[in-house]
């Protein structure tokens, strides 16, 4: 009999685990963020990342150390801070990639680099040397095309094989412990006027030859990426530069609804004074927003050098190019992914706006719904813990639509009273709603903290826990765990 009872929990446990996993493997676990993921890595990276000894002067081989050193940090702080995460199928298509140029580019990439995802929501990739790169989840989701990302990719690749990061390190190390450094320094020292005056016009002159040659490193780097996508068989682009242009201005794209149409959606009746500014000075009606869909004519202006490497490229082109969409599959996780991040930064305004964007693009998968109600009771509990403000995450004008000022303004002034009913109205629709096992829990968790009389750190750590069993494994247990005791 007890044996049967036995036989019977661990079958529940099993049905427990399995329906666990297939929620879960929809996007990622836990255990797939950077610091436990990576958490070996991090020695392997201190172990093999040993300076080279290569200046005889000590200062300089000193202060070159401790650049080196400082990337090292750098780089084990951005793995600890669970700045990467790894997710198998995005890791996967990245991989494939990159091994396809690595594969057709064995002389100058002998071995194959480290590949880490960035969550970063900002269009972009970066190599730091020692044959690494990061590969920001901001870029997968602006990309339109598998050569869009490879040219970024090749780029990233060319710095590293070019050792810019390398020879960087090492002009500034001699750059800082030359003669005409100290020379210039000790100049400054014995001046009795305008030491600040001298002293800028040393660093000044420093940047000047500095961002010079980063023009050259970029232009290299463009050059030799080309030539790495050539030998591949990847097609080459030029117009990516140009929609590079208009990466930064993704929240000047209008919404295709007004924006209580969106909340209308969940049965939410918007109040106009709740997005009209209040108080006085610039107000909406005298800002002339520009609503821009990443027309280039508006971009021009903001990024000369994106229109320069178009020019500059532009005969390198293939002619007859055949572009590869990136799979929805992939894009849809690397949205998701770069969404919660926002989420977890408490940058709720932008988190919120996402969301409608993706909504305008057709989605009507609920995980966006579960979302939305994370962002609302998000914002309530910021508002009982005094960081309303920080979580709105105001943006100025210039970057932003019409339609992002009003909901930002929204979130600003929402009152306590009425956001308070908002949130306890979507965590009970959505979860009473919910199949999925980790967000109905996840819902509990925020029902919690935004209901609970006692919000003192005990209590938060409390609740945090009581979502931690059970849910180990869920994504959503980062969140949770912001409530540890210190
Ligand atoms: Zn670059």
């Amino acid at each position: 009999m007890s044996r049967y009872t036995h036989l019977l929990t661990v079958m529940l446990v099993l049905c427990c685990c399995h329906q666990g996993f297939a929620q879960t493997a929809e996007l990622y676990h836990y255990q797939d963020l950077s610091h436990i993921f990576y958490q070996k890595q991090v020695d392997s990276i201190k172990k093999a990342w040993i300076c080279p000894a290569i200046y005889k002067e000590k200062a300089t081989q000193k202060q070159y150390k401790e650049y080196w050193d400082d990337r090292t940090d750098f780089l084990t702080k951005a793995i600890k801070d669970d700045d990467y995460l790894y997710e198998q199928d995005v890791y996967k298509y990245l991989d494939s990639l990159i091994n396809q140029i690595v594969q057709a580019n064995k002389q100058l990439i002998p071995a194959k680099p480290l590949v880490l995802i960035d969550r970063s929501s900002s269009v972009n990739a970066y190599a730091i040397g020692g044959n690494t790169l990061a590969i920001n989840l901001g870029l997968l989701t602006f990309s339109r095309s598998r050569e869009d990302l490879a040219l970024t990719i090749a780029h990233e690749l060319s710095h590293n094989i070019l050792l810019h990061a390398e020879n960087a390190m090492k002009q500034r190390a001699e750059w800082i412990t030359s003669d005409a450094y100290k020379t210039s320094m000790n100049a400054v020292l014995d001046s009795k006027y305008e030491r600040l005056t001298r002293l800028k016009k040393i660093f000044e002159g420093y940047s000047f030859s500095r961002s010079r040659h980063q023009r050259y490193h970029e232009s290299d780097a463009d050059s030799l990426a080309i030539i790495l996508l050539k030998k591949s068989g990847i097609h080459f682009d030029p117009t990516f530069f140009l929609r590079l242009d208009s990466a930064d201005l993704q929240y000047k794209q209008p919404l295709k609804q007004p924006l209580a149409t969106y909340f209308a959606a969940y049965n939410i009746t918007i109040d106009n004074a709740w997005t009209q500014k209040r108080s006085k000075g610039l107000s909406t009606k005298v800002y002339n927003f520009k609503d821009t869909t990443s027309h280039i004519q508006d971009s021009l202006k903001t990024h000369p050098e994106c229109v320069e490497r178009y020019n500059k490229n532009l005969a390198a082109r293939d002619a007859a190019a055949n572009y590869t969409p990136i799979p929805a599959a992939i894009r849809s996780k690397a949205m998701k992914m770069q969404l919660w991040n926002m989420y977890m930064n408490m940058n709720l305004t932008a988190c919120m706006y996402s969301i409608m964007l993706e909504k305008d693009n057709g989605t009507t998968d609920p995980w966006y719904d579960f979302m939305v109600a994370n962002v609302i009771s998000g914002l309530y509990y910021a508002d009982r813990d005094l960081s309303r403000f920080n979580a709105v995450g105001v943006t100025p004008k210039e970057f932003i639509s019409r339609d992002y000022y009003e909901l930002q303004t929204m979130f600003e002034q929402i009152p306590r009273e009425k956001l308070e009913e908002l949130s306890n109205s979507f965590l009970t629709a959505h979860t009473a709603s919910n199949s999925k096992k980790d967000e109905a829990a996840f819902h509990r968790l925020m029902k919690s903290l935004t209901t609970d009389a006692d919000i003192s750190q005990t209590s938060k750590t409390n609740i945090g826990n009581t979502f931690i069993r059970g849910n180990e494994n869920s994504l959503y247990a980062e969140f949770a765990h912001k409530f540890d005791k210190p």
